[in-house]
């Protein structure tokens, strides 16, 4: 089983005094300031991405990488197990099934475009963010992934979201960071919302006071 365990990069070229000075430099500006370097260790590739989202988050990749470098290209990559066939989005490096021990997966290119499986309307959220609330956060299945990816879900009217409905994945154009920000779920083309419910107005009522408290918001910042 020890022979699937992956080496971990090690992080010699890293200069952890220049970093513990970055959070000083950078403006409280959201989530706008990013970056993304790459390089190798030992034989093992890695992928860093430094994301500033109220305080300054930074994540560092190994066998992981080509995930976050699909991103990049505008490509979603997951996993396949060549043992027992199970796909997984977001990537496992190693098969989750117990009879596979710790099967090395394959690299596959996924589809832009998956099934909801559950949501939550956000009513508040970290400061970066309160700009777009309320705003939907989805757990989708991509193609055929046994694992749901969540992410932002852009929709004009949140109370119409419905578990099951068929989504689409949008790349931004702007420049990427190899991470889930690169990327957001919209209905897809051919879903039409169904007729309101007073499960539906409900939801609605309690989105009315976030759209005038965002309004206020908005006008003081
Ligand atoms: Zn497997």
């Amino acid at each position: 089983m020890e022979k699937n365990l992956h080496p971990t990069p090690n992080n010699k070229d890293f200069i952890w005094e220049k970093w513990t000075k970055l959070n000083e430099q950078i403006p409280e500006k959201g989530w706008t300031w990013q970056n993304v370097r790459s390089g190798n260790a030992g034989n093992v590739e890695w992928i860093e991405q430094q994301i500033y989202y109220d305080m300054l988050y930074t994540f560092r990749l190994g066998a992981l990488s080509p995930y976050a470098k699909g991103l990049l290209e505008g490509k979603l990559l997951g996993t396949k197990c060549p043992k027992c066939g199970d796909i997984t989005f977001p990537p496992r490096i190693n098969c989750w099934r117990l009879d596979c021990n710790l099967e090395i997966t394959e690299w596959i290119e996924m589809p832009h475009s998956g099934i909801l499986h559950t949501f939550t309307i956000c009513g508040f959220a970290a400061k970066s963010a309160l700009k777009k609330l309320p705003f939907v956060l989805a757990y989708v299945l991509i193609g055929e992934s046994k694992t749901a990816i969540a992410n932002i879900l852009k929709i004009e009217e949140p109370w119409h979201v419905e578990t099951d409905m068929p989504v689409i994945i949008k790349f931004t154009n702007k420049q990427r960071v190899g991470n889930l920000i690169d990327f957001w779920f919209e209905p897809a083309p051919s879903w039409n919302p169904s007729p309101m419910t007073p499960e539906k107005e409900r939801i609605k009522k309690l989105c009315e006071p976030v759209y005038e408290w965002i309004k206020i918001l908005k006008r003081s910042m």
